[in-house]
């Protein structure tokens, strides 16, 4: 496996990413764009090795500009500390970066519209790891035919040696609230931790080689 980039090239990186939001905040691609509050474009450190991609800002996502801060966001933020992860060590962004009307699903033009931003935060960021949240982030990555529930919590290699795994939306797991067995929010605190114990693994490797 690769060695990690060089200082500089982070350096670099990190200016980049800042310039790409920049960029995107006069974005008018697509409709979306008119009933925007602000664009949501994401957050983190900008050399993550783990990366969340959801499905579009909420209201209250789209009045900060920030990703995941809503109830949603909350119940991530919790997922994410259940296995000692901070929301800092991570980059957290969405599929389409401003607020679909009524928090409908976008759809798949507003998505390719968008699409742009997102490869260019994935090529810039090279995380090890994409965990993609729901049916519309995993749809938009893999293209596969399969719902979230037959998706989720399995590893999918994807470009460039960085690998994907789907998760339950939390907005999901909010209207789900269960915790038994085999429920959504149990198969979910499964899944962080084998994202948490996948990127050790990850780690060790390229440590070793
Ligand atoms: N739901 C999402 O998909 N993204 C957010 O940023 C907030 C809620
Ligand atoms: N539909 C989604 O988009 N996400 C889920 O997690 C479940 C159903």
């Amino acid at each position: 496996m690769a060695g990690k980039v060089s200082k500089a090239v982070q350096k670099e990186a990190i200016v980049t990413l800042e310039g790409l939001a920049e960029q995107a905040q006069g974005c008018q691609r697509c409709g979306l764009a008119q009933g925007r509050t602000n664009l949501v474009f994401g957050e983190g450190d900008p050399r993550a090795e783990l990366m969340f991609v959801g499905e579009g800002p909420g209201e209250v996502e789209d009045q900060t500009g920030r990703p995941f801060v809503g109830p949603a966001g909350q119940l991530l933020t919790q997922i994410l500390a259940s296995v000692g992860i901070d929301r800092k060590e991570v980059y957290i962004t969405n599929v389409v970066k401003c607020r679909p009307p009524g928090n409908r699903v976008p759809t798949r033009q507003e998505m390719d519209s968008c699409w742009e931003w997102l490869a260019a935060q994935i090529a810039l960021i090279n995380p090890r790891i994409i965990v993609t949240l729901g049916n519309a982030a995993t749809q938009k990555l893999l293209g596969r035919p399969e719902g979230i529930g037959q998706l989720r919590g399995r590893f999918f290699r994807w470009k460039g040696g960085i690998e994907v795994f789907p998760m339950f939306h939390p907005s999901f797991l909010l209207r789900n609230p269960s915790r038994k067995k085999g429920s959504p929010k149990y198969l979910t605190w499964l899944d962080i931790k084998a994202v948490k114990d996948r990127l050790s693994l990850l780690r060790s490797q390229s440590q070793a080689s």
